[in-house]
């Protein structure tokens, strides 16, 4: 496999060639028993419980899924496809991790101020280098890695999606959130 080795590839029946990347924020351990994996299809994020990514007969690991194809011709076909992936996912990833971000940051919105969404658009630093901890779940922000929300100005938190907008809202944390 020439991917980076915390990439999974594989296909799903329904939405065909996936791809769960461990370097995701949350995907390592899975966010409260939650993964989010990137379609390749559309380039749509969704989620997916750990236990089905796992159990689940409709995830196949992409080696013995394209050894399982008919013919010599579809097998070499569904190689070529995921090498192609494979670079087209590296090429989109930082917009895709900004769209991760994004639905966090609309999530904590709904929960801590819902008359803020849709949420405020992402930005990159407008101010001089500043790294923070996230007042809601502690994490650790870097403005020059992490985006800021557009209203607040706040560094957006890439694990639990808390802004400024929200600051002092005291809404259930998940365990997953906490560390
Ligand atoms: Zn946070
Ligand atoms: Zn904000």
């Amino acid at each position: 496999m020439s991917s980076a080795p915390t990439r999974w590839w594989g296909y799903h029946k329904k939405h065909r060639w996936v791809v769960l990347d461990r370097d995701w924020p949350g995907n390592a351990h899975g966010r409260d028993g939650v993964l989010t994996l990137v379609r390749c299809s559309d380039w749509g994020l969704f989620e997916e419980s750990y236990d089905t990514w796992r159990k689940s007969s409709d995830y196949q690991y992409a080696p013995p899924y394209i050894d399982t194809r008919n013919t010599d011709r579809a097998r070499k076909l569904a190689r070529t496809r995921l090498l192609y992936l494979e670079q087209e996912y590296e090429r989109r990833r930082d917009a895709l991790l900004q769209q991760l971000v994004h639905l966090r940051h609309e999530s904590f919105l709904r929960k801590a101020r819902k008359e803020m969404l849709p949420a405020p658009p992402l930005r990159r630093a407008t101010r001089a280098h500043r790294t923070a901890n996230c007042w809601r779940c502690s994490r650790e922000l870097d403005n020059t890695v992490d985006f800021e929300c557009c209203r607040c100005g706040w560094i957006v938190c890439w694990n639990c999606g808390a802004c400024g907008c929200g600051f002092g809202y005291s809404g259930y944390l998940r365990a997953f959130e906490k560390d």
